[in-house]
């Protein structure tokens, strides 16, 4: 079931994604060779604590930390651990907060210093990728039109698509109906609504589709070794379009809206 949420949770909503976008912002400086993906964890749990929100990851279905810290190959699920960043490396962290009952969850890939060109292309395009997706989205529209237009980005730019994972909704659960694959054909799927709240989440791959699961239970790598990358937003669909409710605060757009909070 697709819920429809009210002005007081589209509300909440707002606020719970703007912690997102502020633990991100606060942890960028931080993402340098040396700091292990630990220690981002904890920064990470201690300001979203002290924002008055909840780390939902930690403790999901046995997940031990509050950021997915996902690096190169990784493509999602990456467990803080003792591993130190090093120049050249690409990291993505996923998050999700909850804020009085509601969650907000955006993921975005950091460099290390320098990286190959390789990686930077990867990155700029699988942000792209998301964009793509996030300008089909209306009231009326469907997605599969999100689906379909992530993909036609990706293969154009001749990277490879992570489908055994999708986008999703998100409410009172950070896991909604409904799926929000990364491939797929226009024109199909469930029609948005406004008051809907779905995450759009490309993760491409600069090789093949493939991935697999670590030993650990959790991390997903790509088959070939090759870097993934990731973006996602937490994003309503208005009466008009929509608003991205995990906007990166480093960087303008024209959709935010922040509250002043
Ligand atoms: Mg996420």
């Amino acid at each position: 079931m697709i819920t429809i949420k009210s002005d007081r949770e589209i509300e909440l909503m707002r606020e719970a994604g703007y912690m997102v976008s502020k633990t991100h912002k606060y942890l960028k400086p931080f993402i340098k060779e040396g700091i292990t993906t630990k220690e981002l964890d904890r920064l990470a749990e201690e300001y979203i604590r002290s924002m008055g929100g909840v780390p939902t990851c930690k403790g999901f279905e046995g997940f031990p930390a509050t950021l997915c810290t996902s690096i190169n190959d990784e493509v999602v699920h990456g467990i803080p651990s003792n591993r130190k960043l090093k120049k050249g490396d690409i990291i993505t962290i996923d998050m999700v907060i909850g804020y009085k009952g509601y969650q907000g969850d955006a993921a975005w890939t950091y460099k290390v210093g320098d990286i190959s060109k390789e990686k930077e292309y990867l990155m700029e395009h699988t942000e792209k990728a998301l964009y793509e997706g996030i300008k089909m989205v209306k009231p009326g529209a469907r997605v599969g039109d999100i689906s379909a237009a992530v993909e036609k980005y990706a293969r154009s730019h001749n990277l490879g698509i992570v489908k055994e994972l999708c986008g999703h909704g998100i409410g009172t659960d950070m896991h909604e109906d409904p799926n929000v694959p990364n491939y797929g054909a226009s024109g199909t799927g469930p029609i948005l609504k406004a008051g809907m709240v779905i995450c759009i989440e490309p993760m491409l791959n600069l090789g093949t589709d493939d991935i697999y699961e670590e030993d650990d239970g959790w991390t997903i790598r790509t088959e070939d070794g090759k870097s993934a990358a990731h973006y996602e937003h937490t994003v309503l669909i208005t009466k008009d379009g929509y608003e991205i409710l995990t906007p990166r605060l480093s960087i303008g757009s024209i959709h935010i809206t922040i509250p002043a909070f």
